[in-house]
């Protein structure tokens, strides 16, 4: 292949001094770089930077004067060959094409591997689900390598081309003289973004990007105990890693269901229990739900409404250690009959006359309702440091009857420090159970 004259290439007088072979090689290297829209000309490029090389060093100069292109064999391998750091303004008309100051400057090279992307995705559990544990299987969005152009995201045949500004290295060196001597920087090639190839032809496949986005199956072990907000995390299972590198995680966000059964707070299940007032006072035995079916519990007699019976390790197991489950805490509710036959009127009239109860106020001219209420009130008040008296209950009407519930509830002692924590599911409790009786009615 013969080559063509270097002074001519440069457009200059063999006797141009540096200068003018500096100034020439800038306005051609504008005109022919590959990103110039117009005129650029790869091969010309290279040819024309091959030549700025030998003549901008004195020493190849002369032997080129001397001997021709055959005096420079063994000196200069050609263009692939070049060493960068002879241009000292290369950078300097790269800034000019991509508008950046000396662009690539921020270090970042992309020429190394690139760990894939974590991506994150949403489950939602019933509420049992998230007790128990499950296996679930899950379709993850991620990407992957493109199977048409190997990831390269050049179209088949073409493959990609070796940058010719960084020769493939993905970098360029930027020598800037100054008084103190010579400073040389390492620039991520402008041209490539440290690539060290370009693309000709992209892959229609991939658009280019060497990646495109896949749907894949995954079976993920859902662990028991797990609780709304918790992370799980597949492995290797986010975006694959580009040029090898490897690939993210996902993490699975759970969010669990409400049941409209059972209350979960953490590992404790609440559950709301309605007796009947005749097992509440002689007491007896009931079928209470648990994530596991119905279970019985024994019901003391005398039992006041809000009275709590926990069901040991009958709650959601512990997810750190799931041979140990927490407990259900039954609050037990006694439901006051609202329609009684005749035969069941007098049968609790008689009750009352055998126990001494009173059915009217003191004052029985002036029967007003308030009155009334004030009364129940301040004796549930008045009742709440002693043991409870069912004698005082039984003629309070509705209202009155969630007071007593708090009082009951109070005087339960050992109870007591317990509920003082759960001061927040006891109002989740009290919306809960009031939703609830709203919907009866
Ligand atoms: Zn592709
Ligand atoms: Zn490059």
């Amino acid at each position: 292949m013969s080559k063509r004259d270097y002074y001519e290439i440069l457009g200059i007088e063999r006797n141009a001094t540096q200068d003018q072979i500096k100034r020439a090689f800038r306005s051609k290297a504008r005109h022919l770089h590959p990103d110039n829209q117009d005129s650029g000309d790869e091969s010309a490029f290279k040819e024309l930077a091959a030549a700025y090389e030998v003549l901008s060093d004195e020493q190849k100069r002369s032997l080129y004067d001397r001997y021709g292109h055959d005096g420079l064999t063994g000196a200069s391998g050609g263009f692939d060959g070049v060493d960068f750091g002879a241009f000292s303004d290369l950078s300097e008309i790269f800034s000019q094409f991509f508008g950046g100051g000396g662009g690539g400057r921020s270090g970042f090279r992309r020429s190394s591997v690139e760990r894939g992307a974590d991506l994150k995705y949403d489950l939602q559990l019933d509420f049992l689900e998230a007790v128990f544990g499950t296996e679930k299987k899950v379709t993850i969005k991620h990407l992957e390598d493109c199977t048409v152009c190997s990831g390269s995201g050049a179209s088949p045949g073409s493959g990609p081309v070796k940058c010719a500004t960084c020769t493939g290295m993905g970098q360029i060196r930027q020598t800037t003289q100054t008084f103190l001597g010579h400073f040389t920087q390492v620039l991520t090639c402008p041209n490539c973004n440290g690539e060290g190839t370009r693309i000709e032809k992209a892959c229609t496949n991939c658009k280019g990007r060497g990646q495109v986005r896949k749907s894949r199956e995954i079976d993920i072990k859902i662990p028991a105990g797990i609780d709304s907000g918790a992370r799980v995390r597949l492995p290797n299972a986010g975006d694959h890693g580009r040029r090898g590198g490897p690939p993210g995680d996902v993490y699975v966000v759970i969010a669990v269901s409400e049941d409209s059964t059972f209350i979960r707070e953490g590992s404790t299940i609440h559950i709301k229990q309605p007796i009947s007032y005749s097992m509440a006072a002689l007491g007896g035995e009931v079928l209470v739900p648990t994530v596991e079916g119905p279970k019985a519990i024994k019901i003391a007699a005398g039992i006041q409404s809000g009275t709590t019976i926990t069901m040991r390790d009958q709650g959601v197991p512990h997810l750190s250690n799931q041979t140990r489950r927490g407990d259900q805490i039954v609050h037990v509710q006694v439901e006051t009959p609202s329609r009684l036959s005749s035969e069941e009127k007098k049968l609790f009239e008689k009750l009352a006359e055998l126990r001494g109860e009173s059915l009217t106020a003191a004052k029985p001219e002036k029967v007003v309702k308030p009155v009334k209420e004030e009364e129940a009130q301040a004796a549930a008040a008045g009742a709440e440091p002693k043991a409870p008296e069912p004698a005082e209950k039984t003629e309070q009407s509705s209202k009155p009857r969630e007071h007593n519930n708090k009082s009951a509830r109070k005087s339960k002692g050992k109870k007591k420090s317990k509920e003082k924590d759960n001061a927040s599911i006891i109002d989740k409790l009290a919306d809960f159970f009031g939703a609830r009786d709203a919907a009866d009615e």
